[in-house]
């Protein structure tokens, strides 16, 4: 179990998938609408005071030991950056029926999309894969588009996970321990495929990162919204510093795996990237 009760309320989700969304838009990681969020609850929610209008979808794999759970999803084509201004407009509330095929998308009046987005599939297959592998009852998925990252994803040297990893992890104390897993990497794979899907679901039980090469990432967390988000902006952070040594003719030393292991001494971390 990740979360101890008394579990969050609804109207606290919404405002830290809002907080999110709006982070993550200050550090240009959701040009327009990319990016989505979504969030595997648990525990009973009662979802009809904020979203009171029902409907039956079908779901894109079926998901019977979900029945019952709870999923909070954006809406295709909402802006992240605006989810915080109304948060029922911009999210769908799911629960899952008995049978798991179908589920029940309780939407508010004020609703501002058509459908939920079209990564659902791979949201829902990592929720499933990781509530299947650790129990937990909480559960939070981020897709964002975070710039520098992206783009070294587009230079050759970069597309090697652990090449990956040793540049962009030197560059603070910090990224070690925030990111000790390192960043998984996966070759360009099309939006939305189900070979992204199982790519995606794999890497993410050994990383809590997955950087999708000439695209952008997915994080997730089984803490809270703003943990998946964070881990986001070290990464971002980590390529931004990595971005600036190239274009100033790699004069940074960044710190020495020998620095790296120092700290990891220090603060118990486990790793093997340096
Ligand atoms: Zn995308």
């Amino acid at each position: 179990m990740a979360i101890e009760a008394p579990f969050p309320e609804l109207d606290e989700l919404l405002l830290v998938i809002g907080a999110a969304g709006h982070r993550l838009s200050e550090i240009e990681a959701i040009e327009g609408a990319a990016g989505n969020i979504s969030v595997y609850i648990g525990w009973p929610v009662e979802p009809r005071r904020k979203f009171p209008i029902a409907e039956t979808i079908d779901l894109p794999d079926p998901i019977p030991e979900l029945a019952g759970k709870s999923f909070l999803v954006t809406g295709s084509g909402r802006r992240l950056r605006e989810i915080i201004q109304d948060p029922a407009a911009n999210l769908g509330f799911v629960i899952v029926d008995e049978g798991g095929r179908t589920g029940h998308l309780y939407t508010s009046p004020r609703r501002l999309f058509l459908r939920l987005t079209s990564e659902f599939n791979s949201h829902l297959a990592v929720h499933r894969d990781q509530v299947h592998a650790t129990n937990t009852n909480f559960h939070a998925v981020i897709h964002a588009q975070p710039l520098h990252l992206t783009y070294l994803s587009h230079i050759p040297r970069y597309q090697n996970e652990q090449y990956l990893n040793r540049h962009i992890l030197r560059w603070q104390p910090e990224l070690i321990v925030q990111l000790p897993e390192g960043l998984g990497y996966l070759p360009f794979l099309l939006p939305g495929s189900s070979q992204l899907m199982a790519a995606t679901v794999e890497s993410l039980r050994t990383h809590r990162v997955v950087v999708w090469s000439k695209h952008g990432v997915m994080a997730r967390s089984d803490q809270s919204v703003k943990r998946a988000a964070d881990r986001i902006e070290y990464a971002e952070t980590g390529a931004h510093y990595e971005y600036l040594n190239l274009v100033n003719h790699e004069q940074g030393e960044g710190l020495t795996a020998e620095d790296i292991r120092a700290v990891c001494q220090a603060f118990g971390i486990q790793q093997d990237i340096f």
